[in-house]
């Protein structure tokens, strides 16, 4: 999921009882016999077995703590093994929290991918600043160093990769952990078939899944259905999700949570290609032509990620980095075609005003493109920042995932600090 369990999370508008699920914060609740889960922005679950605890995720280094002193309430065992369910920082990077003072080194099982990761973490960690700087609402200037500290390894990184799938027992309980593409390329999610329960890891999140954020690294939204209808192939009786709060003892539930969110994701691959296939129009053709899956579900509601960034991620699996539009294959640099748009328009003034109309009227999408050329072509108009800024504030709130809001309210600061974008 996020990179970043920003304070920023309380940007969410009208959060119903539901929607609330995916920021559910709680614990320990008894999934089953001798197994707890807690949240606080990311979950983890405690197995305890009588050689020690099988821990599923650790959650952020900021947050571990109380997740620890959380789940600690019940079982005082030490650490057996960690799984880190992917290598996001809300997943793998708090480990160290849970550990009792002296007690051996645990053992940590992650998939063979998850090195990798940290080293792109590593070589691309301003870029990460300024990515994540983006999807919380603020400016790269913004951060501190403590972002740019979280892209490296995690405190205690994996000692035992695995391929495909791995079965482990520990103090006599066994353990089903299987990986599958979805949100990241490392990603396992586990089974333990005779306390019937699931750790999706960020495969299901109580929301739409994060296979669209328009600023990391490729999805596999088919991938991740499959994962979820073998989950729910396992009838589990409890579900400790990545996000959100567990679902205990009602495996019907379970299974068509899990189903229903395989399906929508089919769907929307389908609808995709089936446009792909019409010719292959330009990207944005496809992505404002589509018809978007949506459901009732509180588990299915776009709060964190957008329904719409899913479809452009659906593209870049299947296509190229091009748009489809012919000018943008070379194009001329953006602040050179801002300053001929405004010209023609009688300056950058007139278009932010044209802009401003427009979105008066409700059309944010049309009034944004106006926005960007008024800023691109008179960065240090005052006039011109506070209504491009003004634009995007109103928009963000027209707006229901997380990802979206905290774009636009980025967009308004760059305005504001005279930097479009950069
Ligand atoms: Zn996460």
């Amino acid at each position: 999921m996020a990179q970043n369990p920003s304070a920023k999370f309380a940007t969410m508008r009208g959060k119903s009882p539901e929607e609330a699920k995916f920021f559910w914060t709680g614990g320990p609740v008894e999934v089953a016999p001798r197994t707890w889960f807690a949240s606080q922005f990311s979950g983890c679950t405690a197995f305890e077995t009588d050689e020690g605890l099988v821990l599923v995720d650790t959650g952020t280094r900021q947050f571990a703590p109380a997740i620890a002193a959380m789940l600690r309430q019940r079982t005082q065992a030490p650490v057996h093994t960690a799984i880190y369910t992917h290598g996001h920082i809300d997943h793998a990077y708090g480990l160290d929290a849970f550990l009792l003072p002296g007690q051996t080194r645990p053992r940590v099982i992650a998939h063979r991918a998850m090195p990798a990761r940290f080293a792109r973490y590593a070589q691309t960690s301003g870029h990460n600043a300024a990515l994540n700087a983006r999807q919380f609402g603020g400016t790269v200037a913004h951060q501190s160093g403590e972002t740019y500290q979280a892209f490296a390894a995690p405190p205690v990184p994996p000692d035992t990769l695995y391929d495909e799938r791995l079965s482990i027992s520990v103090g006599g309980v066994g353990f089903e952990l299987k990986h599958c593409r979805g949100e990241t390329d490392d990603h396992t999610w586990v089974w333990c078939p005779e306390r019937s329960v699931v750790c999706p890891g960020d495969l299901f999140i109580w929301a739409v899944p994060n296979d669209g954020n328009p600023q990391k690294v490729q999805r596999y939204p088919l991938d991740r259905a499959k994962g979820l209808r073998e989950m729910a192939a396992c009838a589990p009786q409890a579900l400790c999700p990545g996000h959100g709060g567990p679902v205990i003892g009602d495996a019907a539930k379970i299974a068509h949570m899990l189903s229903e969110t395989a399906q929508f994701l089919e769907t929307l691959v389908s609808r995709t290609l089936a446009a792909m296939e019409a010719g292959s129009p330009p990207h944005v053709d496809i992505v404002t032509g589509i018809e978007l899956p949506k459901s009732d579900s509180p588990w299915l509601q776009p709060v964190y990620d957008d329904t719409e960034f899913l479809v452009r991620n659906v593209i870049r699996l299947y296509g190229g980095w091009w748009s489809g539009r012919p000018s943008e294959l070379k194009p001329a640099p953006r602040a050179e075609l801002a300053h001929e748009i405004a010209k023609s328009c009688g300056g950058a003034l007139s278009l932010a005003e044209r802009a401003e109309a427009l979105a008066a009227s409700g059309d944010f999408r049309l009034a944004c493109h106006l926005a960007d050329f008024a800023l691109e072509a008179a960065p240090q108009d005052c006039a011109v920042q506070e209504k491009v800024a003004g634009i995007y504030e109103k928009r963000a709130a027209q707006e229901t995932s997380l990802m979206t809001i905290n774009i636009f309210h980025s967009a308004a600061a760059y305005a504001r600090a005279g930097r479009p974008f950069a």
